[in-house]
């Protein structure tokens, strides 16, 4: 504690924690406004086939023009309204703009592809999740096979909890993958029994694939461990053609980083398939 290391410490200690404590207060109440005040969209970054070049699919990621601060990055955000519970509606808002989204993507004569969401921990252990879900495929009109869920291994620690959620989500005809894989506290003993499709390789184990002969064993087995299990597998944080073609070899399915494409805006998506295609 500031404490036991000495008056000094606590002296230097206390007006800066206030500040911190007020920053996140005033945060938290904007955050709970954010919504009505249409301050969030999306952007979506696309994933394309390691074997192609073509693009199968986007994630949609999360973005907040704040009125006065401007944007603020979901990982200023995200905790904040993890903590206090907002990301539930914030989290329902995403699933509903996106699903929306690549509903309107298909009318427009697009061909397939994959949009994938986000979930964070309280939204994947609230209740309402399933009926959600299943409720806004049939308002949008989305293709449940085009929709995919991404959880990270730290949600499915309540194995026997986790496991009936992602049945249910299963048996809605959409897919699921693990996100930032390799970096979560967990064993390796769900992915045998869990039901899902895809791993997605943590970018911090990509990020030093030209230099780190460990993180090329460790990508590479992961590539095996997903195969192995009928998983697909995609790379994060993909950001040269080195990278890339260390990841064709091993075998990776897919690529998402900026060497493809930043996250962009819905409006770009068709210009970008087209060239992909
Ligand atoms: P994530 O789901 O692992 O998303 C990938 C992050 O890596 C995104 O950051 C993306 O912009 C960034 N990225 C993509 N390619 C590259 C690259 O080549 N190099 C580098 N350095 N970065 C790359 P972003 O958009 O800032 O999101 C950060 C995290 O915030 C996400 O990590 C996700 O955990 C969370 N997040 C974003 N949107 C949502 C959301 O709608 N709901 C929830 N619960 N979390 C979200
Ligand atoms: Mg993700
Ligand atoms: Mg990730
Ligand atoms: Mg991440």
């Amino acid at each position: 504690s500031a404490k036991a290391e000495g008056k000094n410490t606590l002296r230097f200690y206390l007006p800066a924690m206030n500040d911190n404590l007020r920053e996140s207060v005033l945060l938290e109440t904007d955050l709970r406004k954010a919504l009505e005040r249409e301050e969030f969209y999306l952007v979506y970054q696309p994933q394309i086939s390691a074997i192609t070049g073509q693009v199968v699919g986007v994630e949609a990621l999360l973005r907040w023009n704040h009125g006065k601060k401007g944007l603020i990055p979901p990982s200023d955000f995200i905790p904040l309204a993890e903590e206090t519970g907002v990301i539930v509606p914030i989290g329902d808002w995403v699933i509903r703009t996106a699903c929306a989204q690549s509903s309107q993507w298909q009318k427009q004569g697009l061909p397939p592809f994959r949009v994938a969401v986000n979930l964070s921990g309280r939204q994947f252990l609230n209740k309402g999740l399933v009926p959600f879900v299943k409720r806004t495929l049939l308002e949008t009109g989305m293709d449940p096979s085009n929709l995919e869920l991404e959880i990270t291994e730290s949600m499915t620690l309540d194995i026997e909890r986790s496991f009936s959620t992602l049945r249910e989500l299963k048996q809605l005809g959409i897919s699921i993958s693990i996100d930032d894989f390799g970096t979560g506290y967990s064993s390796l003993s769900y992915l045998k029994s869990f039901p899902v499709d895809c791993l997605k390789i943590d970018q911090s184990f990509v990020r030093e694939l030209l230099s780190e002969t460990n993180d090329r064993s460790i990508v590479s087995t992961i590539i095996n461990l997903a195969h192995s299990l009928n998983l697909r597998v995609v790379a994060e944080g993909v950001e040269s053609k080195e990278q890339l073609a260390y990841l064709a070899s091993f075998g990776c399915d897919e690529i998402q980083g900026y060497y493809v494409s930043k996250p962009i805006a819905e409006k770009d998506i068709p210009c970008f398939l087209k060239r992909s295609s």
